[in-house]
Parts: C-alpha cells; structure tokens; sequence
C-alpha cells in the first residue's frame, strides 16, 4: 500500500506491523514502530478521545483530517482511517491507514493565494467584471459590477443568477436589443465584441466581452463594463457648443451657414426671396471698457432676447462674436425685412436696466436679400456687412439695403491691393522674418516646441501684423508661395537647431489655399529632405475649416502627412466647425484651444465650460490640448488644473527672433555664421 498502515492489537493496542511508507511518514523505521503504544502515537486530542474510547470498548472505527508528528517533532496532515478487522480465529485488530496530505494541502494554498490576487485585481479595476460559464451562470463577479448596475446586495449575496440577469435585463433602456445581443454572444462562443448600453438610471455603459479559454477551449465569458457617461456627455457638449454661440446660446456661424443653405434650397424650389440682416451695435466697446465684460455679456444677452421678439420662430438670429448678429428672414422680401429692420431698432430703443443703471444701445443694421445681392451665404454676409459699414459712416443707428456702389468698393479693393503688391514686393526682397514662440509643457514648465510666427516690416507702410496681410495673402492666392516661403524657413531653422543637439520641434500654420495645392504634402517632404529634419519634428496647425471643406480629399493628404510622420495639429479650435466626427477620423495628434476662450479664464463661465469640453474631449480622443494666448498666472493654474497638457502665450514668451528665444529658453548652441 502507498499510504502508511500500522495493525494494532485490539488488547493492548500496541502497534503489532507497520509497513515502508508508515516508517517514512513517521521519520523511522518500520521495526522501530513495533511495540508502540498508539496514545502515545496520538497527536490530537480527537485521536486521544477515540482511543480511549476504544479501550472501553465504545468505538471501533474513526475516519477524518488529523495531524500527526513524526520522531523529529515534524507535524504532518494526514487522513486517518480506522477500522475493525477480525479474521478467523485470529484475536481482533485494528487497521490504521494514514494517507498524507501534505502534498495536497500545498496545492489548496497556493490557490486560495491565487484566488486571493485575482481577487485583489479584480476589485482594483474601474471596470466592472462578470464572468459567467458556457450557459450563463455567473461564476465571478467584482463589487464595480455590482455598482454599476445597482444591483441589491441581498440579490447577490444569495447568488440568485436568474434574478441578477433579469435585473440586469430590466435595467437596460432597450431590453429587447439587449437580449438579441446576449442571444448572438452566446451563440457565438468565441465572439469579442463591444457594445454600448444605455441604463434607465441615465448611465451609459460600454460592454466588452470576451470567452475566456482553458487550455484553449472556452469555457465561459468574462464581461467588463466601462462608464462612459462622463465622456459622451462632454462630447455632447462639444457639439452643441459647435451650433451655439457659448454666451447667449444663439446659432454661431456654422449653424447660420446651414440654415441659409436650406433657404437658398427652398427660395430655389419656390422662388421666394429672403433676406440677411447684419446688426452690429454701436460703440459697443465703450460699454465694455467704462462697464467691464461682464456687464457687457449682461448686455449681449438682452440684445440677443430682443431681436428674437422681432422676428418668427422660423427665423434664425445667429451671433457671429463680439457685437455682432446675423438674422436670417425667411420668405422676406424688401418690404419684409425693412419691417424686421424697424422692428429690431425699435425693440433696441427701450432702455436698459442693469444693475441699477439705465442707458440705451443703438445698433446699425445692413441688409442683403437672396437672389438679388448674392447668391451664397458669404456673398450675402459680404453685401451685409458692408451695407452695415455704410450705416456706421453715416452716423449709425440706422438701416440701409446693399447697393452695387463701385466707388465705394474700389476704395477697399485698391488698399488691398497695395498690400498684396508690398508683400510681392518683401518676398522678392527677402523683408519676411519668422519669429517662434515658445510651448511649454504645463506640468514640468519645459519648453517643448516653437510656433513660427511670420514677421514683416515694410519700409513703407511699417510693421504689419500677420492678422493683417495674411487675410489678403489667402485672397489674392499669394499666402501659397508665403506659405512655402515659411515652411522652408521653419524646416531649416528646425534642422539647424537639431544639429546643433536642440531638438526643438517647430510648428508651421498652414492656410487652407496651401494645403489643397495638389504639391502640397511631396512639397513638405522635399523640404524635410532639403534641410535633413526629421519628420517628427514638423508639426503642421492647420484650420477646423481645412477639414470640413472635402473631408475626403483632405483625409487623403492628412493621412499621407502622417505617414510622412509629421506630426499635425487643429489651430484656434472651437472657433470654427468644431466637430467630433472629424476629430475622431483625423490622424491629429494635437488640439490647439483659441485665444479667445483662454482669456476669459478663470472668470467666464462659459469660457471655463467650454475650455472643460476641449480638454475632455481631447483625453477621450487621446490627443493632446495646447491653450494659446495665456497671459496670466491665474489662466495657466486654470488650465493646469483642468488637465490642460501644454500653453503657449506672453506669460511665458511671445514671439522671439531665433536669438532670442535661444536665450529665453537657456540654450547656448554653436556660434552662428
Ligand atoms: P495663430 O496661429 O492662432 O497664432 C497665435 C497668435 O496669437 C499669434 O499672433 C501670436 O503672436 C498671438 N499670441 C501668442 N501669445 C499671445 C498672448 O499671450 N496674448 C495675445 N493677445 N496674443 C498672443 P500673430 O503672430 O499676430 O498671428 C496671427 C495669426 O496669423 C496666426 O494665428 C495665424 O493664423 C496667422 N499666421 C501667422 N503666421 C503665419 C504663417 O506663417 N502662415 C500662415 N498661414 N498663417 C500665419
Ligand atoms: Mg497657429
Ligand atoms: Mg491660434
């Protein structure tokens, strides 16, 4: 026999035969153990009693766990058995067989201590887990699980695997959906799949699954459930701010650009003008600057309250920014809209109380109508707007209708053309500069790329400012050879500072004329080639509107710009067609949040809302988010806590000459020719 086996004389109970395995249990030998008392064997008080109990002829057979030591005082775990035998005439015995478990009780150690860890990592996900075996009964499950469902504790400490899944079933917005679902992933015993599941609390749950395989056959299912309420409801505020205008909630530009395209379909169809308004208010800044922004957003959203009682709710009043607001007409011909015009000054003319202090606002009002002043939306707004200046000129307060006025138009067109011919002129003359402003890391404070910024002085006209020229650069089609003037110059600048040991990435804006030239991506490659730069230390910003324009066309150049392994970047977002669904497709890496909502920080609300959305919404989309235009140390602290990962602004720099921002970033490369 493997196990040890002592015979014991039922009289005097003292061990008669022990075998092999009963000498190496007990550390002896066999012969050693002849003639043994068993209570002196015994090493539980359960073996003492019995024995006892044998002596008095109460017992004869015991079988359970004990322990038993052997000569060095070594305990062992054994099963003992013991039983009566009596062959023929023979005086009576008892067998003893221990069976050691020593070997067994390692095993059950080291898996309660398995048990214990993947418990332990069980409970530390965020996720909930649920793993159940091939026909759904639940063999494991986290508290997170329990915590995202809600399910009752008594329910689960009494295991009840149907009322949980019913539970689970109930809880789910579409459970008819749901069930279909969990039919197919059961069907399919070796599906993954990841699903999104829509909870009455209001939570939204992602749902992946996966089989869960032993020695590579399945054996059951493991579920992990994902909160992403958080995240989709950021991104849900992403899109609506992308419609609204952040302060009054009004239609922004994008959301007044589809409502016209609907109305020149519909004019289209019927033949039904309608008109544009353009309302700009007058000396607007004097309220901000004697009153403060605050008072002047207080102000901005009365106006905007009064021009939507002027006009049907089929109409759109839409704010383009500042003072400025859009009404569309519908259906409205001249008559109309001078009707809308009366109403809108009118309406204006009531004073306004705020804050104890009442004064009156006049506003000068520009109106184009479809078909006859243009037939686009931007023709529209043009013709508007210019009316609108006309008005102001005049002495404001007022309305007048677009009029082809060619005298009028000259003046502007003339100027603009002088500035196109000058910056022909600086190109060929070498009068462009590029100046780079710092990015800093918001976390550890190093500067961890530059931003060209083109720079020029005429000898005529001055400094003029990019926001200047760059606008009738892009015009006149001219910002296509200053785009490649910039882009040669900033690659250049880059490889010069990486060979002399500063690897400094620089970031290049690229309008949109440029990048839809059909050389445009091989022209970023020969220039990289030229200057010997590595790829990644290109990074292009480029214009929300550059996306949207043709999507698929631009994804084609994006995607082979990426392949390149030039890094890219959305400028001045959130000022333009912000939309997730380009975000997602894009091979972007960074978002850049425009100026104008860092400066209200931290005391605009709808500045730090919207400032909130980006960020979230670039760690969903794992892109990182640079704030541009930090000025002070309050909007840096804002940005950092919000989880912002880089600022570029005056705080730190504004634009430097290549000396310069060596200096201001402490670096001390070779001395330059
Ligand atoms: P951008 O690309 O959004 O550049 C940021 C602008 O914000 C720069 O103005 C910069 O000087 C300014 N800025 C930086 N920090 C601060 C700050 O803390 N406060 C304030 N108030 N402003 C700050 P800049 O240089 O006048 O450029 C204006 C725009 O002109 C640029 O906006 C960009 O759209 C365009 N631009 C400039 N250089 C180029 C270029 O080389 N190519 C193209 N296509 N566009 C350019
Ligand atoms: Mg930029
Ligand atoms: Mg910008």
């Amino acid at each position: 026999m493997l196990d040890a086996v002592w015979l014991v004389n039922a009289e005097s109970l003292h061990v008669v035969a022990a075998n092999h395995a009963a000498g190496e249990l007990m550390a002896m030998a066999p012969s050693q153990l002849v003639g043994k008392d068993v209570i002196e064997l015994a090493t539980t008080p359960e073996d003492l009693f019995f024995w006892g109990e044998v002596a008095q002829g109460l017992s004869d057979s015991i079988e359970s766990d004990t322990l038993v030591n052997d000569t060095h005082g070594v305990t062992h775990a054994v099963t003992r058995r013991v039983s009566r035998v009596q062959a023929g005439g023979e005086p009576p015995y008892f067998v003893v067989v221990l069976h050691d478990r020593s070997e067994q009780q390692r095993i059950e150690r080291e898996l309660e201590g398995a048990s214990a860890d993947l418990r332990a990592t069980l409970e530390s996900t965020q996720d909930g887990i649920l793993v159940t075996d091939l026909v759904g009964r639940i063999r494991n499950f986290n508290q997170r699980f329990a915590a995202l469902w809600q399910i009752p504790p008594d329910m689960l400490l009494q295991r009840d695997d149907d009322a949980v899944l019913e539970w689970m079933r109930r809880s789910v917005g579409d459970a008819p959906g749901y069930m279909r679902r969990l039919a197919a992933i059961d069907d399919a015993t070796m599906l993954q799949a990841t699903d999104v599941l829509r909870l009455h609390s209001g939570r939204v749950l992602e749902r992946v699954t996966r089989p869960q395989c032993m020695h590579g056959r399945p054996i059951g299912r493991v579920y992990s459930f994902h909160d992403i309420t958080e995240r989709l409801e950021a991104n849900e505020r992403i899109e609506t701010l992308s419609y609204t205008d952040a302060l009054t909630g009004l239609p922004n530009r994008r959301l007044l650009a589809d409502r016209a395209e609907i109305a020149i379909a519909q004019a289209r169809r019927d033949g039904t003008p309608f008109s544009l308004l353009f309302l700009n208010l007058d000396r607007f800044n004097h309220i901000n600057e004697t009153l403060g922004r605050v008072y002047g957003d207080r102000v901005l959203l009365d106006v905007g309250d009064r021009i939507k009682t002027c006009v049907r709710q089929v109409d759109t009043v839409a704010r383009l920014g500042s003072d400025e607001f859009v009404v569309l007409v519908n259906q409205a011909d001249s008559r109309a809209a001078e009707t809308t015009a009366w109403r809108m000054l009118d309406a204006l003319k009531q004073p306004f109380s705020q804050g104890g202090m009442s004064f009156t606002v006049t506003a000068s009002i520009g109106i184009a109508l479809y078909p006859t002043d243009g037939a686009s939306m931007d023709e529209l707004m043009r013709r508007a707007d210019a009316a609108m200046r006309e008005v102001k000129h005049a002495g404001r307060a007022a309305f007048r209708f677009h009029r082809d006025r060619p005298e009028a138009d000259h003046g502007v067109s003339r100027s603009r053309m002088r500035l196109d011919h000058a910056m022909r002129l600086a190109l060929a003359n070498e009068r462009f500069r590029l100046h780079y402003q710092p990015q800093v890391d918001l976390n550890t404070g190093a500067v961890i790329g530059a931003e060209a910024l083109i720079r020029w002085r005429d000898p005529e006209l001055g400094e003029v400012s990019p926001g200047e020229f760059i606008p009738v650069a892009e015009e006149s089609g001219f910002i296509v050879a200053l785009g490649d003037w910039v882009l040669k110059h900033a690659v250049t600048q880059a490889a010069r500072w990486d060979e002399a040991g500063l690897a400094m990435p620089v970031s290049v804006n690229v309008s949109a004329l440029q990048f839809q030239q059909p050389g445009f991506v091989d022209g970023v490659a020969q220039a990289l080639r030229e200057a010997g730069l590595p790829p990644h230390l290109l990074e292009l910003e480029l214009t929300e509107s550059i996306l949207v324009q043709d999507a698929q066309d631009a994804m084609l150049r994006l995607q082979a710009l990426a392949q390149l392994g030039v890094k890219l970047a959305i400028d001045d977002f959130g000022t333009g067609y912000s939309s997730l669904a380009y975000l997602k497709r894009f091979p972007i890496g960074r978002l850049k949040i425009d100026r104008s909502f860092v400066s209200g920080l931290p005391a605009e609300e709808s500045d730090v809302a919207l400032v909130h959305a980006i960020i979230h919404m670039g760690q969903a989309l794992r892109l990182q988010v640079i704030a541009e235009g930090v000025e002070t140390e309050a909007q840096r602290e804002c940005l950092r806590v919000a989880g912002c990962d880089l600022f570029q602004g005056f705080l730190y720099a504004p634009a430097l000459d290549v000396p310069a921002f060596e200096a201001r970033i402490g670096f001390v490369g070779p001395a330059r020719d």
